[in-house]
């Protein structure tokens, strides 16, 4: 608890160096010859009045001004962001606030190609797509028209990549996609390998689609059958095992593929009656209905500490804010495609998540690796999603249900109405916690001090801004000890620091692959959408490491899982120096 009351005390409000320059460079305004033409605050005013003022659309009586102000100290104060495009585009001619669509991939040439065009569409305007190929009928199966034979969709998949590399997102950031597959499509093996030369799909995360069906066979150590899309025949079986063990062993080769356990994302799918969610977005944590889409928002919890205790009231202040401002952005976004607006308007789905959850716990003292933290984990994110929840439904109230409300889950189980048919989503923070300089996500500090690659090239060193205040205060800081400590990726086992400070800034790659997916099982037990999570592991892990995880997320009910060992990949986003 010493440890405690000196953490909290610590407060960086202020935009840092880092930040300044990806908003220069990606965010804010700019004329033709890239000077900008508004600060950050002016920004964030732009941003906060342009979506203050679509309260007017529901009562034309409403104190913008004053909701306005409230937006823009929450984002100035760091305390909350929206989803980048959100940033980038509202109050501007593109207008498109949304970072996660879901496209549909129908098993015909006019359907495929308008699935294409249609992402490029998205990715200029900055979002990320996702898809299922699962209806597409399998490699040299028949084509009637032309009497051929189908090239399957992988091949399909590589038309995508093609198109994704040649549109930069509306000059912001490159196009982002998910490729999912379902276990019994005939083509599933050479999807789980689609991505083994690293120099394929490059513009894709690829997850295979897992069933209940699937898991009870590799449990049971049972055949599964392979299904044609195109006709729904049986046209084989498969070993589960085998093929579960070929993903695993994909997996701790190159990190990819993910899985997802597609019966869940339907069992939690609160509109039954308006389609199935065969997709998620491109980092997993957003499923979708074919041409839904979803804006993101998370709260920076590492701001929400007070006197070394989480401020629960500026909390709920906050998640009642940010249920208000992400409504908004659904009724003023401009949607790519009238079929969008059309879904999206009807689910009328918000991502509400969090980021600087490590931030957090370093300032109440609790190492991420600890019972307390699971047990933290829960407490806020219950207490996030149900504020959310109540918020929701206070809106509801006033502007009424979305409009698919009647059958859907919440109206079958007698809950009251409710304005978004989704609140929660745990999203990875990639950018917008470069900006709050906050951890990403619900993810552990990735080092105390590293490199980090954002959007194509830029590169940013960075020391980890409580590690250092906390070093300069009990003063073992010094120039060289931080350059140790970048090369050494690691803190543990460093005499120079000592061990309370050890265990508190406790690193990725010091945590277990258990306690990663047992983190990501407790945020998941209060989110309606799926959580971000990466889970590490060391260079040296097994296969057999790989499986025991996979398995687990599917004990603990997780919906997915995305893994990366160390060094597997050539090009990783984020590197302690080591590495370099
Ligand atoms: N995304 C994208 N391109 C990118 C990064 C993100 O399309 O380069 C989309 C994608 O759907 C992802 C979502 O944005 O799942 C949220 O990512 P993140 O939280 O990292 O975005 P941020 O708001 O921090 O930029």
């Amino acid at each position: 608890s010493e440890m405690k009351k000196r953490t909290s005390s610590i407060d960086i409000s202020s935009l840092t160096d880092n930040a300044i320059k990806v908003l220069g460079r990606r965010y804010l305004k700019r004329d033709r010859d890239g000077n900008a033409l508004e600060t950050p605050s002016q920004m964030f005013k732009r941003v906060a009045d342009t979506i203050a003022a679509a309260d007017r659309i529901f009562n034309d009586q409403a104190d913008t001004a004053g909701l306005s102000d409230q937006f823009y100290r929450m984002m100035t104060a760091l305390e909350f962001l929206p989803n980048s495009p959100t940033l980038m585009n509202a109050g501007r001619e593109l207008g498109q606030l949304s970072a996660c669509f879901v496209l549909p991939v129908g098993d015909s040439m006019e359907d495929i190609f308008d699935a294409v065009k249609f992402t490029a569409l998205i990715h200029k305007s900055g979002g990320g797509t996702g898809f299922s190929f699962s209806r597409l009928r399998p490699a040299n199966d028949v084509v009637l028209t032309t009497t051929g034979i189908s090239s399957g969709p992988i091949s399909f998949m590589r038309v995508f990549d093609v198109a994704t590399e040649t549109i930069k997102q509306g000059g912001t950031r490159r196009g982002a996609n998910m490729g999912i597959l379902r276990v019994d499509h005939p083509d599933i093996m050479n999807f789980i390998m689609c991505k083994a030369d690293k120099h394929q799909l490059n513009n894709f995360n690829i997850s295979v689609g897992l069933t209940e069906v699937f898991m009870a066979a590799v449990e049971a150590d049972q055949d599964y059958d392979l299904v044609n899309p195109r006709d729904g025949q049986v046209i084989g079986t498969l070993n589960a095992r085998k093929v579960f063990d070929r993903i695993v062993a994909q997996a701790w080769e190159n990190g990819e593929p993910g899985i997802v356990f597609l019966d869940r994302l339907n069992r939690d799918n609160p509109t039954p009656h308006i389609g199935v969610i065969e997709s998620t977005n491109p980092c997993g944590e957003q499923p979708l209905l074919p041409y839904e889409s979803c804006n993101l928002g998370s709260i920076n919890l590492g701001k929400m500490v007070i006197n070394g205790e989480v401020n629960w009231k500026r909390l709920r202040d906050v998640v009642n804010l940010a249920v208000h401002f992400l409504d908004n952005v659904v009724e003023i976004n401009q949607y790519p495609l009238p079929i969008i607006a059309e879904m999206t308007f009807g689910n009328r789905k918000i991502g509400l998540g969090v980021m600087g959850w490590a931030d957090m716990l370093i300032q109440l003292g609790i190492p991420y690796n600890s019972d307390r933290a699971l047990e933290l984990a829960e407490e806020v994110m219950k207490f996030i999603n149900t504020e959310g929840h109540d918020a929701s439904h206070a809106l509801a109230k006033k502007r009424g249900p979305f409009p698919n409300f009647k059958e859907s889950l919440y109206d079958k189980q007698g809950k009251a109405p409710i304005r978004n048919a989704t609140v929660t989503t745990i999203a990875p923070t990639g950018t917008i916690s470069i900006i709050a300089n906050a951890s990403s996500g619900v993810e552990p500090l990735f080092a105390v001090s590293y490199i980090r690659q954002v959007m194509d090239n830029d590169i940013l060193l960075e020391i980890n801004p409580f590690f250092e205040a906390m070093a300069k205060e009990r003063g073992f800081y010094s120039k060289e000890l931080m350059r140790k400590i970048a090369e050494r990726g690691t803190i543990r086992d460093l005499d120079e620091v000592p061990q309370d400070i050890q265990a508190v800034f406790v690193t990725a790659h010091d945590i277990s692959p258990e306690v990663h997916i047992g983190m990501q099982a407790a945020f998941q037990k209060y989110t309606d959408n799926a959580v971000s999570k990466t889970v590490n592991f060391a260079h040296t892990a097994t296969i057999d490491d790989v499986a025991k995880v996979f398995r687990l997320a599917y004990q603990l009910d997780c919906k997915g899982v995305t893994i990366y060992r160390d060094g597997s990949r050539d090009n990783q986003v984020l590197s302690t120096g080591k590495e370099r």
